[in-house]
């Protein structure tokens, strides 16, 4: 009998443990993808992002000589009827660990087994499953650095091989067509400017890879935090959707380490907070949805969604140069730069006092490597409710932070055409990517300030004193 690998979060043949494990038995292979209820929770641009892999991945498996089933509706039964339909005797997949996945994987996994059928399921999302380290006290880590001290010690599986080949069944089900689901309606007109920056598929993750080892690790410790640089790998794309398994780039930073690079255990760093995000969501899945300090239950954020000074940090008009660079890089390429992220969030967080779940939300529509971990984790940090937390008194100047790490404004021109006499072609997109009802053109006059730097700051640490202890 056939087995099943249902594909999720794992758009990549090589290093795939679940498709691994199902070649290995010899049996004819139907890859499955389902359009289901997580799918359909998605935000706009994770969801077209989701949609062009799938594509690929699909295109991919037919060059091999097989398919791509693809099927729309809730998991549970889509799966049953397929498993019916086809008489597999095997389910394979890959976990994920966020707390719906979980809700939608485990029983089917009981009922799966009911009626005979195998399910097994297989960690290749991360490089150490979250349960995979704990503490002396055996518990969980709450702070990253024990945790990556924990982490760096630990043998990884290495990478596994691509397929050599897949055994294809001798009847295919019926697949729906992916373009008629429309995954990228949610974007508007957005789509066409964001495709321009987009790198899908597992050929493209493997070149990024390669060619950020080559020409930007040596300089990764010095350069990262500069967004004027192309100096980070922008592997988090193709990391969100399994385009590349995560013990890949963990192996080559491990050998560009043994190798004496320069940038190497940086890169490990970074790659452990991806872990640690996974650590944390899995341990206490709250960290998505709720102060992961309860104290912090109490701090009079705004809630108000569509306040003024919301839609002027939603837009990028906020007065503020960092803060409006940065937004407008995810209008227009999906993803934003890591130091970009962090100051976004923080003017959002403290100087507009709003709640970190208000831009996590904006966050999980616009980003192309949108990460239910790795965003609540970021903006928990950030606003300082999360576990090891940036201390909330310590409020990032958006200004002296642009004078620091975009020094000859290269940042600010790539991304803001107000007041210039010569925008930039980057600059200019923007207004392409946005609504047309928010009515903005280069034209305009450069955004006045929502509110002073220092009057803001002194507003939240004024606040900040509700939930001192
Ligand atoms: P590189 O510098 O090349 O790093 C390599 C990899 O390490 C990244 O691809 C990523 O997988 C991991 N990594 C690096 N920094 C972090 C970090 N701070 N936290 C977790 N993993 C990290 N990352 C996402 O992948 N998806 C998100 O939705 C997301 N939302 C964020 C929201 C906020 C408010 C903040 C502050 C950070 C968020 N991050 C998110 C983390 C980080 O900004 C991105 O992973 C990083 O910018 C990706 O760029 P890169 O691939 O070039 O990173």
């Amino acid at each position: 009998s056939p087995i099943l690998w249902w594909v999720r979060r794992d758009l990549r043949l090589s290093d795939n443990p679940a498709l691994a494990a199902a070649v290995s038995r010899a049996r004819p292979l139907i890859p499955v993808f389902l359009h289901d209820e997580t799918v359909e929770s998605l935000g706009a641009a994770p969801r077209w992002r989701l949609g062009l892999g799938v594509e690929r991945l699909a295109k991919r498996l037919r060059q091999l000589g097989a398919g791509l089933v693809c099927r729309r509706g809730p998991a549970r039964e889509t799966l049953l009827e397929l498993v019916a339909e086809t008489g597999a005797g095997t389910v394979v997949w890959n976990r994920c660990y966020d707390p719906d996945s979980i809700a939608r994987d485990m029983p089917l996994k009981a009922e799966l087994a009911r009626r005979g059928v195998a399910a097994r399921s297989f960690g290749g999302h991360v490089v150490f499953e979250p349960w995979a380290l704990e503490t002396g006290a055996g518990r969980h880590y709450k702070v990253y650095t024990p945790y990556w001290k924990a982490l760096r010690v630990l043998d990884a599986e290495p990478p596994l091989a691509s397929p050599a080949n897949l055994t294809a069944p001798d009847i295919w089900p019926r697949s729906e067509d992916i373009a008629d689901w429309h995954m990228g309606a949610g974007m508007g007109r957005g789509a066409d400017v964001v495709a321009a920056h987009v790198r899908v598929g597992e050929e493209a993750a493997a070149d990024r890879l390669e060619q950020f080892l080559e020409e930007r690790l040596p300089r990764y410790t010095g350069d990262r935090d500069r967004p004027d640089l192309p100096a980070t790998s922008g592997l988090s794309e193709n990391l969100a959707w399994g385009e590349i398994g995560p013990r890949r780039c963990w192996q080559a930073g491990m050998m560009a380490m043994d190798a004496g690079v320069a940038g190497a255990e940086t890169f490990l760093r970074e790659l452990a907070w991806r872990e640690f995000a996974y650590h944390l969501m899995y341990h206490t899945p709250r960290l998505l949805t709720a102060n992961w300090r309860t104290r912090w239950d109490a701090f009079p954020w705004n809630a108000e969604a569509n306040a003024p000074e919301v839609l002027a940090w939603k837009q990028g008009r906020t007065g503020v140069a960092f803060v409006d660079a940065a937004m407008r890089q995810m209008h227009v390429s999906g993803t934003m730069h890591n130091r970009a992220r962090m100051i976004a969030a923080s003017y959002l967080t403290k100087h507009l006092l709003t709640h970190w779940r208000i831009g996590q939300a904006w966050f999980a529509q616009h980003l192309i490597d949108w990460d239910p971990a790795s965003n609540a984790m970021g903006w928990q940090w950030t606003a300082g409710s999360g576990p090891d937390a940036a201390p909330y008194f310590r409020i990032f100047n958006p200004d002296t932070q642009l004078a620091r790490f975009d020094p000859h404004g290269v940042y600010t021109d790539r991304w803001l055409a107000e007041g210039r006499a010569r925008p930039t072609d980057t600059a200019l997109s923007y207004y392409r990517a946005i609504p047309r009802r928010w009515n903005l053109s280069p034209g305009d006059p450069p955004p006045q300030p929502v509110i002073g730097l220092s009057a803001g700051r002194a507003r939240a640490l004024a606040a900040y004193e509700t939930v001192r202890v």
